[in-house]
């Protein structure tokens, strides 16, 4: 059976010209990333800034092309469409961004910021696209008297509602949110998670949720991607991962990670150092300069994904059975 949207081996390289300082680089954003998600599902990919989750949102959608591999959505490399193909696919592939502040032009109403894509992109009348903003409005949890505001009249859990909204009045399938609730007050973030999961449930969305918190994401989804220095180091159930982490990457983000359930408290681990800088990666595993685990093999050669049971890891410590 296909997946609704596999991702196989996907890259995003930059070439970074010499400057005074730096000869030529290459930026490996994305380094060969692969994953399926199922109708109605939630994959969630986690990992620092510069991991390369924003790339790879931006991938997905389509606002940048991939250097190399495929998108496959419903069975179509979308990369290999024509252009009207390709347009059309797009639509069903919808972004939602972070800054509910920064994603709404300030001086359009809100009527008139929902019913954009489908000036763009249907045949809709003013009246039907008018009918279906008021009612993607009350899908959100918003009033039909908010048609007629501004942003700025709004807080920002309704502004991420306005957001959501927006995103979805092309009746997509597949839903990027780029950190939906980061920007938001945690009493809020609960309340736009939960009617982004209503949301799915009515209808039928799949979600890439892009975070770098485990908390929200414990919440949300059914798999989770755990991603360092632009590969996937941990892709598992997100039942598996949160029970049982076993990327030492996994195992740090998550002892750091507050836990309601105290049954649940873990050992801190103190995650030393940066990122590395993707300008200049480390030979060897990228992870290697802040592992407690790391040995001389580590320095030298790139752990691949393995498959083990429920899940895949990027490791040699792990295939060499030095970490439980
Ligand atoms: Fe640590 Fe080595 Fe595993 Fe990388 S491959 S995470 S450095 S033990
Ligand atoms: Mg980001």
């Amino acid at each position: 059976q296909e997946s609704l949207l596999a991702v196989n081996g996907v890259k995003k390289h930059y070439h970074v010209k010499a400057g005074m300082f730096k000869p030529d680089a290459t930026v490996k954003a994305l380094d060969g990333v692969s994953f399926k998600l199922e109708k109605g599902k939630t994959l969630a990919v986690v990992g620092e800034s510069g991991c390369g989750k924003s790339t790879l949102a931006r991938v997905l959608t389509m606002i940048e092309t991939p250097t190399a591999g495929e998108l496959c959505f419903d069975g179509e490399d979308i990369l290999s469409l024509g252009k009207d193909a390709a347009k059309a696919l797009r639509q069903k592939i919808q972004i939602i961004f972070q800054n509910p502040y920064g994603s709404l032009n300030p001086r359009k109403k809100v009527g008139t910021i929902l019913e954009e894509p489908l000036v763009i992109n249907s045949d809709m009348s003013k009246a039907e696209r008018k009918q279906k903003a008021l009612a993607m409005l009350a899908k959100v949890g918003l009033r039909p008297e908010h048609y007629d505001r501004y942003p700025h009249m709004f807080s920002g859990g309704q502004r991420q509602r306005i957001a959501i909204a927006r995103g979805l009045m092309l009746d997509p399938k597949v839903v990027v949110a780029d950190e939906p609730v980061s920007a938001l007050d945690v009493s809020v973030q609960a309340q736009v998670l939960n009617l982004m999961m209503d949301l799915q449930d009515e209808m039928g969305l799949s979600y890439i949720f892009i975070s770098h918190d485990l908390s929200v994401v414990e919440h949300i989804a059914d798999e989770v991607m755990v991603m360092y220095l632009g590969k996937a180091v941990e892709y598992a159930s997100c039942e598996e991962l949160f029970a049982n982490p076993k990327h030492p990457y996994t195992q740090a983000l998550l002892s750091s990670t507050p836990r309601l359930d105290p049954s649940h408290r873990r050992e801190k681990i103190k995650l030393e150092g940066e990122l590395p800088s993707p300008l200049n990666p480390p030979k060897g595993c990228a992870f290697h300069a802040r592992c407690r685990y790391a040995n001389e093999r580590c320095d030298k050669e790139q752990p691949a994904l393995v498959s083990e049971a429920n899940a895949q890891v990027a490791c040699f410590a792990r295939e060499e059975g030095r970490i439980a």
